[in-house]
């Protein structure tokens, strides 16, 4: 209760930026660090550009290279949580192919990411309110590529391919009907469940990790509870998004398939950042029509949602135009 209390205070959407550290390849590279973090508070960085002039930027929170996945998820954690309450929530990790979006995410079997702690913790909270309240966990996995909503979980092949559109449901909300839900109950069937989708993502491309970062790829949590000493219902949402790389194609590669799929790119991740920055400013009208993203997104996006993205940055020299593109995506959102 009182974290909630606490978030209420802050506003429904809050924005993170975190900033991988320089890799050995960038080092030997000769490329340098052009981000620079505030040692006495968390909530400030400042770029270096090429001209030597220095941008500052500020966040709900800043992540630096020395932060590792509990420090990220001891901040999240408050969000996710709420959840259990009966609120929806969505969590995105935006920025360019290689920022550390799926790291942040997924993580690795070693360092594991959002996601997975996310679901652990639930499962300890319900398993902990047991004596009072039951709960189910549905899952599902999807992906959304050049506009078109595919089912990571589907059984076949042929189930992979159909074709799977936003339905308006009788109380308001968006559902996609034929999509796979998967009951679970304990963090090792959602690993099993995690590998599954994974495998299917590859499917009919040449390279998974190139897939990956033309497509957004999300995972829902459906969580109904059931109170038994006052007999209250509630269903709730957690989105967890890895969204395609934000960042613009070279002249060079600008034409046929890839220029397409940047296209859509482009125009969803702008729609994601024209419903947030609507939201914030209470905007009358929210455009969630404009993407498959925002549309699915609807009924977990506003109202007392609660929103958290993390603006993904690559401390690089090399990297140093996406990094002020994005970073000024995130301050506009914010
Ligand atoms: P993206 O999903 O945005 O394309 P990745 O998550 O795949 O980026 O990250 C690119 C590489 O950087 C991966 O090898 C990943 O393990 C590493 N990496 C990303 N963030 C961190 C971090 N905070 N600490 C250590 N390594 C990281
Ligand atoms: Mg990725």
């Amino acid at each position: 209760r009182l974290y909630n209390e606490i978030i209420e205070l802050k506003g429904n959407i809050r924005v993170f930026c975190r900033c991988r550290p320089l890799s050995s390849e960038e080092i030997a590279k000769g490329y340098s660090c052009v981000v620079d973090f505030d040692p006495a508070q968390d909530m400030e960085l400042q770029i270096t550009c090429s001209d030597s002039s220095k941008k500052q930027f500020k966040f709900d929170h800043v992540f630096g290279p020395k932060d590792d996945q509990d420090a990220v998820f001891a901040e999240t954690l408050p969000i996710v949580k709420s959840v259990l309450d009966g609120y929806n929530v969505c969590i995105f990790a935006y920025g360019q192919t290689g920022a550390g979006k799926t790291f942040t995410m997924e993580g690795t079997p070693e360092n594991r990411g959002v996601n997975y702690r996310t679901l652990e913790e639930l499962f300890r909270i319900s398993d902990q309110r047991s004596s009072t309240t039951r709960y189910e966990f549905y899952f599902s996995m999807l992906e959304v590529y050049n506009e078109k909503i595919r089912d990571l979980l589907a059984g076949t092949s042929d189930q992979l391919l159909k074709r799977l559109d936003i339905k308006q449901a009788a109380d308001g909300t968006q559902d996609v009907p034929g999509l796979v839900e998967a009951q679970v109950s304990s963090i090792d069937e959602v690993w099993e469940i995690l590998k599954n989708g994974g495998r299917n993502r590859s499917v009919g491309s040449t390279s998974a990790n190139e897939l990956s970062s033309r497509s957004h790829s999300l995972v829902r949590v459906t969580i109904r509870s059931e109170n038994f000493v006052d007999g209250q219902k509630n269903r709730s949402k957690l989105w967890l998004v890895d969204l395609a790389g934000s960042e613009r194609v070279g002249k060079v590669e600008v034409e046929g398939e890839r220029l397409r799929e940047s296209q859509f790119i482009n125009k969803s991740l702008s729609a994601l950042g024209d419903v947030i920055s609507s939201l914030a400013s209470k905007h009358p009208h929210i455009p969630y029509r404009n993407s498959k993203l925002t549309h699915l997104l609807q009924s977990s996006l506003g109202g007392d949602c609660k929103t958290l993205m993390f603006a993904q940055i690559s401390p690089s020299s090399a990297d140093l135009g996406e990094t002020v593109c994005s970073l000024n995506f995130a301050s506009r959102v914010r």
